[in-house]
């Protein structure tokens, strides 16, 4: 399997180290963004080899080429491999479209939400034999440690969901990515539930505005804890925003009988599922935030200013899970005439933050909405035409 990873930051340096580790796979890297292609070979001519350490035991993998340039490493590519932050996805999606192989597996680590729609966007009637696959987050947590030569571990996801489409083709898939990354992966019917299933796009923006909706500009002697830091109004944020998601799952499901959305689960619900070994009391929502052992000491985003800590609004809790995961959701709200104030109210307080407009006289019809993934962006303005891109699919067999 001839793979190319696009993207130079943590989850890319992990996944090329894993997957060329693997016999029978050839990795290369398309490394578009300033001079990371450079310092990736000079990273390699140093060390020879990239060092995965950490969790499983150490890896290693030499990546076959790396270019800055798409015509050399993505023609002839069987899966290509977007390992980046969501907002740079569109960009790299141009990039690359003109050289994919006509029945590439593309794919993202993670996806977030509405990524099958910017590859459509993008693609056009290129998409037509494109396998589009997507995780729900990415399967560890990270650190490169010496850039092209070392990157750490620190955590392994237990499970990690994956949509594809067509729909048929996810079981397919995740097999080659669970034998060649040993992460364990479950196939969900089709992308619309990745998109309404991260609960990223609950708990990141939603622990944000908790934090520091009446912030008064005072700076912090430390960051606060952002799990450990949830109070009763912060957690009845969450409860409101996952409920209204809930409201929005099972009108779909009532109105499109096609529809399979059992992966959107209830905050608490995935919490408990997610955390089971490390959650000491399942009491209350807020008691499985503060007493997750996995959860215990992180602390928000915060930057230096004015002798201590200031929170960072433009850090990606906001930057990258507002427009490329709430707000997607909050469009497929909106297309099907789900009322949904507490997600409103978080969006307003958090595009003021970013100082971006998405949400404008309570719909999604800002001056920003161009760089999001929210479906309105897309050109769809139904909720039947937007559903019909899902339920058209291939019958999803699961494992
Ligand atoms: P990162 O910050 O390390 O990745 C940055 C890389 O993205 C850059 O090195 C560059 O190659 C690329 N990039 C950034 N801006 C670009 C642009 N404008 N054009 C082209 N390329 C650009 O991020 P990461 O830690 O690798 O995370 C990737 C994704 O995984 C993100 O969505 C992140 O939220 C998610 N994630 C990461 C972790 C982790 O532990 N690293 C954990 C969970 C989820």
């Amino acid at each position: 399997m001839l793979i190319t990873i696009c993207g130079g930051g943590n989850a890319a340096h992990t996944l090329a180290g894993l997957l060329a580790s693997q016999r029978g796979v050839r990795v290369r890297m398309y490394l578009p963004y300033g001079d990371e292609a450079e310092r990736w070979r000079d990273g390699m001519r140093r060390a020879g080899r990239l060092r995965v350490v950490g969790a499983p035991g150490e890896k290693f993998g030499l990546p076959e080429r790396i270019s800055a340039d798409p015509a050399e490493v993505i023609p002839g590519s069987q899966a290509v491999m977007l390992a980046l932050p969501a907002f740079a996805h569109e960009a790299m999606l141009r990039n690359i479209a003109g050289y994919l192989k006509r029945d590439v597996w593309l794919g993202a680590f993670p996806a977030r939400g509405g990524f099958d729609l910017c590859v459509k966007e993008v693609l056009k009637e290129k998409t037509a034999g494109v396998s589009i696959f997507g995780l729900q987050t990415l399967p560890w947590a990270c650190r490169i440690q010496e850039f092209g030569q070392q990157v750490r571990i620190l955590g392994t996801k237990s499970c990690v969901d994956v949509a594809a489409q067509p729909a048929g083709m996810v079981g397919e898939i995740c097999e080659f990515l669970v034998d060649v990354l040993g992460v364990p992966m479950a196939a969900v019917p089709e992308f619309l539930s990745l998109t309404l299933a991260g609960t990223g796009q609950i708990i990141h923006p939603g622990v944000m505005f908790g934090l520091f909706h009446d912030w008064d500009g005072e700076a912090y002697e430390q960051a606060p804890l952002f799990y450990q830091g949830i109070d009763d109004f912060t957690v009845g944020v969450l409860q409101r925003m996952s409920d209204e998601i809930q409201e929005l799952r099972e009108r779909l499901e009532a109105n499109f009988p096609a529809l399979d959305l059992f992966a959107v689960r209830p905050l608490e619900e995935w919490l408990l599922n997610a955390y089971a070994g490390t959650i000491e009391d399942a009491g209350s929502l807020k008691d499985c935030f503060v007493t997750n052992g996995s959860y215990a000491g992180l602390k928000a985003p915060v930057k230096p200013a004015r002798g201590g800590w200031v929170p960072d609004f433009q850090a990606r809790y906001l930057a990258e899970d507002l427009p490329y995961a709430l707000l997607v959701t909050r469009g497929i709200a909106e297309l099907a005439g789900i009322a949904t104030p507490q997600i409103d109210e978080v969006i307003l307080w958090g595009q003021e933050r970013l100082g971006k407009t998405y949400l404008s006289a309570g719909k999604l019809q800002g001056a920003d909405l161009h760089a999001s993934h929210a479906p309105q962006r897309f050109g769809y303005v139904d909720i039947e035409e937007l559903v019909g891109v899902y339920v058209r699919e291939e019958a999803f067999e699961p494992d």
